[in-house]
């Protein structure tokens, strides 16, 4: 064996070891357990030109599951009904804010039947990732207006 050839296969042993470390470890934490990944890469959304920081963060925050909503911080609400809808059997959550909140939801919501809240975890199509998270910052977007608005007609 070529002494190149040695090398990238340690190169490549040592990558698949990293990338099973990194799953192992990454499935103990639950803030992003949920997250597929199906090699050691740095994720499309991360790279693409086609979005802005501000699109990618947004990516990174929903997939990690930090957006400000009562069910991604569950220990610091002791309500985590939904303050927009006002539905108490319905929770503040990201898949709740995609695709059930009867007041987010409306026909410019871009919820089409092959793309799912799921595909925003997956690697595996960042055209479907796009979707979905900007669906969601739509929804997330909507949810602030309401709730600033609310807080204004309570203080004026
Ligand atoms: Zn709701």
């Amino acid at each position: 064996m070529k002494k190149i050839q040695l090398k990238n296969l340690v190169k490549k042993a040592i990558s698949k070891q990293v990338f099973l470390y990194l799953l192992e470890l990454k499935n103990k934490l639950s803030k992003i357990k949920h997250i597929q990944y199906s090699e050691f890469k740095m994720q499309e959304y991360l790279k693409t030109s086609s979005l802005s920081v501000q699109q990618s963060q947004f990516i990174f925050h929903s997939r990690s599951r930090m957006l400000n909503l009562a069910d991604n911080y569950q220990g610091q609400n002791s309500d985590n009904s939904c303050p927009v809808c006002l539905n108490s059997s319905s929770k503040d959550s990201q898949l709740h804010l995609y695709q059930q909140c009867s007041e987010l939801m409306d026909n410019t919501s871009l919820i089409s039947d092959n793309v799912s809240y799921c595909d925003l975890f997956s690697d595996s199509d960042l055209t479907k990732q796009i979707q979905v998270a900007s669906t969601l910052q739509q929804h997330y977007q909507k949810r602030m207006t309401i709730l600033n608005d609310r807080d204004q007609v309570f203080t004026d």
